[in-house]
Formats: structure tokens, sequence, C-alpha cells
């Protein structure tokens, strides 16, 4: 038996401005310290995410995108990449399951994170359309896309972007995770990411406390003072 090399990269897939910070900020600030490169592919532009009047649709997105970079950079987070896409008209469709292939083979990640792409009857605030077809359209990319050279095949002969084994999939905010990451000594850094996004903050002090809590009764079972959940799954 020989020894699996360990993980190098990881791309985190999600649909909004602020949604990786909400699921697994700790442990990306966590995997950064321990070596591991990290980028972000951020879905759509953000745009429809304020109750603020006083802004308008053209200024959002900028905007978003600037308080994502700072998040980023307060995770060691090494590129973000945004495509743009219209908030709340996320759809898994054959072009964003392209364009998740072709970062998946530009960054080649060992490890993909990824949202939750069921459908929930527990809450309806588990069922944001973009969040589901963010995460749907990132397992369609791992699998079978950006292994399958002959998928999207304009990727490999015009844009030279070869083939990639992705190993595996941690997705956030799923009903039965299976794994804890122990976050304790990062929580602070996640917090601080998390507050980046300003333009979603009406209230930091209470954010910060509501994620704190539900970080600590995730952690609880497992003693840990903090935890982040995952589902995991091999993709090899
Ligand atoms: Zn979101």
């Amino acid at each position: 038996m020989t020894e699996r090399p360990p993980i190098q990269r990881a791309m985190v897939i999600v649909a909004h401005p602020d949604d990786a910070e909400f699921g697994c900020a700790a442990t990306v600030a966590k995997w950064v310290a321990e070596g591991i490169t990290v980028t972000y592919v951020i879905c759509t532009d953000g745009g429809a995410g304020s109750a603020d009047p006083s802004l308008t649709v053209a200024e959002l997105p900028g905007r978003r995108a600037a308080e994502q970079r700072a998040a980023a950079a307060v995770l060691g987070v090494g590129a973000v990449e945004f495509l743009g896409r219209p908030d709340g008209e996320l759809v898994a469709d054959l072009a964003l399951r392209r364009d998740l292939t072709r970062a998946i083979r530009r960054d080649r990640p060992d490890r993909v994170v990824c949202q939750n792409a069921v459908r929930t009857y527990t809450n309806v605030h588990g069922n944001h359309p973009d969040h589901l077809a963010a995460g749907q359209a990132a397992l369609e990319a791992v699998y079978p896309a950006s292994r399958n050279r002959l998928a999207f095949p304009q990727l490999l002969a015009e844009e030279g972007l070869a083939p990639h084994v992705v190993r595996e999939v941690w997705v956030t905010g799923t009903e039965r995770p299976d794994h804890l990451e122990d976050v304790s000594d990062f929580v602070d850094r996640k917090i601080a990411a998390l507050l980046q996004h300003r333009s979603q903050m009406a209230d930091p002090a209470q954010v910060e406390a509501r994620v704190r809590g539900r970080l600590a009764d995730t952690g609880r079972p497992a003693g840990f003072a903090y935890a982040e959940a995952f589902r995991r799954l091999s993709a090899e």
C-alpha cells in the first residue's frame, strides 16, 4: 500500500458572495494554515442581496465582489473567480457546468467544496434555488465532466485544459452531515471574513452571535468548542 499524497489544493464553489464565509470559512482558514491552496468560484453577482432601497442593481455587484475579495484575503484564499450570473436566476445548465469544469481543470483541486443540491421539506430556507443549482452544477462538473477528456471538447482543444480527477467533495448545508471539522482555533478568522460582507450585515453583532452559536451547537456532539459540518464524498 502506498500512502495517498496529501491534499494540496481545494476549490470552494458557491452561488453568492458570502455563502463560502457562512458555510465553510473556518475550515478554509484551517486548510490555508495547513498549507493547502484554496480558490473560490462564485457563480452569481450577488446583485439581488440587499434590502437597502438606496442601492441600485447596477451598484451592488461591484460592491459585493469587493467584499468577497476582502473576505478571501482575510482567510488567505488565493484567487476568487466570479462567473457573474444574475443573482436569483442561477440554473444548473450546461453553460454553468462547462464554466465550472473550466475552473476545475484550470486550478486542479484535489478537494471541491460545494453547496447542498438536495431539496429539503424541513424548512424553506434550505431551498434557495441558486444554492441548489450551484451544488448540482458543481457535482456534475466534478463528475464526469472534469475527468472526461471528451466532455466540452473545446476546453481541451481550444483552451488546452486537460482532464482532471477531483479526489473528494465536501458538501455544506446537508441535513445529514457525516463529518464535523474542528474549527475551534479558526472561528475568529471566520467571523472576521464574514464581517467583510458589509452590505449584508445590518447588525454585525447579531450575525456574529448567531454564527458562533450555530458553530458551537454543531461542535458539541463531538466535544469541539466550534465545528463546521460537511457530507463528504469520495470522487476518485
Ligand atoms: Zn447564498
